[in-house]
């Protein structure tokens, strides 16, 4: 890989690491770079892995990333899911601008999220938030059958083609109001909510499956937020267990 580009990504993984900061300014006009996305994509997996190292012992935190979600990051494009401006960052671990005032998570925390959702292969999902359309391509890797809800209807539709665009043709994508989730396809295994709400939703609890896991940030709107796991026991009872903290836009209402 060109010593160029790799002291970009380790500079830009070093500097940053919020889910909502301010994307990197444009890279200079200058000579095209010919960029190696899937070595740079390897160095995002290795840094992740070692970003999760010094923070696992911390109360909240799964022991590790698993294999299957590392071998999902591998396998999946993050480029295609980014601007053509942002592509030089995409393997940085970094929040990225994807157009309406929206960004694509960082990440780490992508990973983070998805090891705590505890998907496995066959079991029923739904993300509030589909963004750029690359953390519900992450979850179609890892065989889960995936429903991903989106409030812009600029960003669903662009998912949506992303998504097709790159084989993840099984994929449900829907423009709507995540906060009430999608009642159809409830009950789920999992739920990734990718935007803070004040408070946790509740026809999210109810359409959680017993054994179902929750991950949602919970905050104020362009503050520190906690990273909530929320889970349901086979009764029925419901356990909520604070991550970390986090920073993501706010869950907005149709109404807003
Ligand atoms: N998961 C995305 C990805 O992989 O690119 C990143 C999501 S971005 C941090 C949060 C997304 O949540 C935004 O696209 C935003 O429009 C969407 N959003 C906010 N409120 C929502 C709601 N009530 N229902 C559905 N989507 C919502």
């Amino acid at each position: 890989m060109p010593a160029r580009f790799t002291s970009l990504l380790v500079g830009l993984a070093l500097g940053l690491s919020a889910c909502t900061r301010p994307p990197p300014d444009p890279a200079p006009a200058g000579p095209r770079m010919e960029i190696d996305y899937e070595a740079a994509r390897a160095m995002m997996v290795d840094d992740i892995v070692r970003q999760h190292r010094a923070q696992r012992r911390q109360p909240g935190m799964p022991r590790e990333i698993s294999a299957a979600v590392l071998a999902a990051l591998r396998a999946t494009p993050r480029h295609e899911f980014v601007p053509e401006e942002q592509r030089p960052f995409a393997y940085a671990d970094t929040p990225l601008p994807i157009g309406a005032g929206q960004t694509i998570s960082q990440p780490y925390i992508v990973a983070l999220m998805t090891e705590l959702a505890g998907v496995r292969a066959g079991a029923n999902v739904l993300e509030v938030g589909t963004g750029s359309g690359y953390q519900a391509a992450v979850l179609d890797h890892l065989g889960a059958r995936v429903h991903t809800i989106e409030i812009i209807p600029e960003l669903a539709r662009a998912a949506a083609a992303t998504l097709a665009r790159l084989g993840h043709t099984r994929v449900e994508t829907r423009i709507g109001d995540g906060y009430a989730g999608w009642p159809e396809a409830a009950p789920f295994d999992a739920i990734i909510v990718t935007a803070a709400p004040d408070e946790t939703p509740a026809p999210l609890i109810a359409q959680l499956a017993p054994g179902g896991r929750l991950v949602i940030p919970v905050g104020p709107e362009y503050g520190v937020q906690d990273l909530l796991l929320i889970t349901k026991d086979a009764a029925g009872a419901v356990t909520t267990t604070r991550v970390t903290g986090v920073r993501f836009v706010p869950l907005t209402r149709e109404r807003d």
